[in-house]
Order: structure tokens, then sequence, then C-alpha cells
């Protein structure tokens, strides 16, 4: 035992006793044997404003304090801060079933005055995990794939009762498409029921207004009808309202509960009807737990894979393509130099064709003015002729000219 805490110590993980039910002692009929040996390993990630209560929330929801409180300062102070992205792992066993656990906070989200982009290191964050997997896929050794891709993320919404804030709803946008969304009221405890039930419907027409894909539970037939009724009852809980509580309070019938007191009484953490907290555990470790994996790997990270490669390829296509392939390169330019060949063609036609227009219009012409020239000789010739012939006849007949007085006796006989 010694050595066995040694070797904890030295992979840096911390054993607790747990002090309540956890319930992940049932992942084993969610799993092979094999990987019950290996243990489990889930990767939450928790994203929202900082004060939400996302560190009390996960530290109720494996009841242990492994997730150290943070140090707070005022937001409006800090400007200039960045979203730092902060990962905590630890292993936690329960009747011999080892789970290793990592969350992931995103402490300083909506934290700046201006927010633009404040969502790109988380975005960052959950690609490069995408990333590092793919390139443990890639080698020749994938025995040991370390899967750190992020399995669910717990999305905190602030208890305004009104709608989704617009930072809220890009957000979403920008991780629908790479993470199982599971969004939660934060402080549920600051609303009334009525309330609460009212901001779900509000929340959630959001939602799908916006178009915003939330984690919807198991896609595949449930073969059972407890099981497809336990997973209708978890359903219809989202977006869980959710209180956390790290401190024990005793009732007034001297119970001790995990709980936040009030001078009116005390909400209980895993009072369900007080809240829904002990729906999102059960959501998240006991019953969707292999599912959450699952359509991160079969869906998420494949989408996200095949639009990397084809990204990747269409950018080969289109320089290696034409430079690298030298029949390509011909190809094209064969092409080039006959449409210049046909375009020349083309071009001298219309010369030839115009000129040939024009020498036809100009013969014609030509044409015309000696038919009229031919024609006006012949009239010429004609009148002569008749001139000659009349004459003839005046002079066969030897009748005296119509102005015979006119004459000085003259006569041709
Ligand atoms: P984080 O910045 O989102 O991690 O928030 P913390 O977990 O550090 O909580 C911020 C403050 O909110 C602390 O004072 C908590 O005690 C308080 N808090 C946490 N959870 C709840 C809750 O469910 N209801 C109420 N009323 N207060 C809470």
């Amino acid at each position: 035992p010694k050595m066995a805490a040694q070797a904890a110590n030295d992979m840096n993980i911390v054993r607790r006793k747990l002090t309540g039910y956890v319930g992940f002692a049932n992942l084993p009929n969610q799993w092979h044997r094999k990987s019950v040996r290996k243990g489990f390993n889930f990767n939450v990630m928790v994203v929202g404003e900082s004060g939400l209560g996302k560190s009390t929330l996960v530290n109720t929801l494996f009841n242990t304090s492994l997730y150290p409180p943070k140090e707070r300062k005022p937001p409006s102070l800090d400007i200039s801060k960045t979203v730092s992205i902060q990962s905590i792992s630890a292993d936690i066993e329960e009747n011999g079933v080892r789970l290793r656990l990592t969350v992931v906070d995103t402490p300083g989200f909506g934290d700046f005055i201006n927010n633009d982009e404040s969502w790109d290191p988380i975005v960052k964050n959950i690609e490069q995990r995408f990333d590092a997997y793919h390139e443990q896929e890639n080698k020749v050794n994938r025995m040991n794939i370390v899967d750190n891709r992020i399995h669910a993320v717990v999305f905190f919404i602030q208890p305004t009762g009104h709608s989704l804030k617009p930072l809220d709803v890009e957000v979403m946008k920008k991780l629908h498409t790479k993470v199982n969304l599971i969004p939660v009221i934060a402080k549920a405890d600051t609303l009334t029921d009525e309330e609460i039930g009212e901001f779900k419907a509000r929340i959630l027409a959001d939602i799908a207004h916006h178009r915003i894909q939330i984690f919807e539970g198991p896609r595949y037939e449930l073969d059972d009808e407890e099981t497809v009724a336990e997973n209708a009852e978890i359903m219809s809980k989202v977006p869980f309202a959710v209180v956390g509580a790290n401190a024990e309070v005793s009732t007034v019938d001297g119970r001790k509960v995990r709980g936040r007191r009030y001078p009116w009484g005390i909400i209980e953490v895993d009072n369900e009807e007080h809240c829904d907290f002990v729906k999102l555990r059960q959501m998240l470790i006991r019953t969707h737990m292999e599912e959450l994996k699952e359509h991160t790997n079969n869906s998420l990270y494949e989408n996200y894979r095949s639009e990397k490669l084809i990204a990747m390829g269409r950018k080969q296509d289109m320089s290696v393509f034409k430079e690298v392939n030298p029949a390509v390169k011909q190809e094209e330019e064969r092409s080039l130099h006959e449409a210049k060949l046909q375009k020349m063609e083309m071009e001298m036609k219309m010369v030839f064709q115009q000129k040939v227009a024009e020498k036809e219009s100009k013969l014609r012409q030509s044409e015309e003015e000696l038919y009229a020239r031919h024609r006006e000789m012949k009239e010429q010739l004609e009148r002569q002729k008749q001139e000659l012939e009349e004459k003839k006849t005046r002079i066969e007949q030897g009748r005296p000219l119509e102005e015979k007085g006119k004459r000085k006796g003259f006569s041709l006989r």
C-alpha cells in the first residue's frame, strides 16, 4: 500500500474516500470488461461566466473537493485578463471501478467589457484536443490512445429569468458542432419554481430559434421500457436547474444534508423536489456517459476530422494539380492556343466576307453603269439610224423638203 500510495502520488492522482453515493459503479454495465480493467476516463468542460457556481457544482457533482476554489477578483477591474483554461484530473474509485475524471474550466469567460471572441480560446482548446487524438490515431502504435477529447460541456446560464444573453447564444453556436452541449440554469435557488418553469421554456425556445444543437440523449432505439422512461424523465429536465453546495447542513428533523441554508429553510442539493442536480449527475455519470462519449467519437469528432481533411484536400487540389502535373498544364496550354487560332480564323473569315461583299457591290454598280451606257448608246444609234432612214426615204421619193421655199432652188436631181 505504501508503494501504491507513492505511485499514486507520482501520477498526481487525487485519492479520496467518498462521502456519498456517486454512482459510477454502474459503469461496467455500460462498457466491456476490458475497459473496466483499464478504467474509464471522462472529460467534462464547464463553460459560463465566472461566479455562476461552476467549481462549486463540479465539487458537488463528484462529492469531492478535487476542484480547489479559485482566487477571485472583481471582474470589472481586470480588463486585460484572457480566458485561461484550467484542467484538473482526478482518479476516483468506487467499488473497484476507476474513473479518471477531468474537469476543464474556462474561468474568465464573459468577464470582459468587450467579450468579442472571448470564446476563441475555448473553441481552440476543444479543437486541439481533437487534433491530438487524430495524431495518436495516425501513429503506428495505436494501442494506448489517450482520449482527452471533451465529452460534454456543461453550459451555465445566469438565472436572470429572462432569456438567453446574446453572448450565450454566440458561444453556444461556436460550440454546438464540436461538443455535446448540456445547458444548466446556475444557482437555481435564486428563482421560484414557477420562474424556473418559465425560464426553462424560454431557454428552450431560444435554443430552437437560434438552431442550437444541444445534447438530446441516446439517438439509437432504447430497448427496454424502463430505460426509455428513465431517459425521457432525464431529458425532460433540460436545461437542468442546479444548485451547488459543498457544506452539509442540519435540517430541522436532524438529517445532515448537502444544501444551502436560508432564513426560510434549506435547499437540498440531493433532493429532486428542490432542484435537478441529481438528474444532471445521473445523466453525466450513470446513464448517458457512454452515449456522450460515443456521440463525441462517432459524430462530433468524425465531422471535425473529415471537414479538416476536406479543407486540406481542397487546398492541395488547387495548387498541386496545376503545378506538379505537366500533362494537365500542357493540356490547358493547348486548349488556350486552339481557342486563339479559332478566334483568328473567325476574324479572317469576317474580313474576307466583308471584302467580297464590297467587291460584289462595286461590280454590280459598274455593271449597271455599263448597262446604262450601253442602252444610251443603243438608243443614240437607233435615233441616228432612224434619221438616216428618213433621209433615205426622202431622197428616194424625191419629195421636196417641208421648207422648200427656204431652199435656194437647190435640187439633188
Ligand atoms: P465559478 O466562478 O463559476 O466557479 O463560481 P464558484 O463555484 O466559485 O461560486 C461563486 C459563488 O457563488 C460562491 O460564493 C458560491 O458559494 C456561490 N454559489 C455557488 N453555487 C451556488 C448556488 O447553486 N446557489 C447560490 N445561491 N450560490 C452559489
